[in-house]
């Protein structure tokens, strides 16, 4: 399993892929903190993140 994150704050092209879930949540909270200064929650974190099954 792969996951894929997109960053949707404005217009920031910030990608983002994994096959750890984990690494995904430490590296976009990394990023929307140093980037934006801000927090992303989980519900917008889970929601922003797409699964990709591989073949
Ligand atoms: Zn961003």
């Amino acid at each position: 399993m792969t996951y894929q994150f997109e960053c949707s704050e404005g217009d920031c092209e910030f990608l983002l892929r994994s096959s750890s879930d984990e690494e995904i949540d430490r590296l976009v909270r990394a990023h929307v903190r140093m980037v934006h200064g801000g927090r992303i929650d989980s519900a917008d974190l889970e929601r922003e993140t797409e699964r990709i099954e591989r073949r």
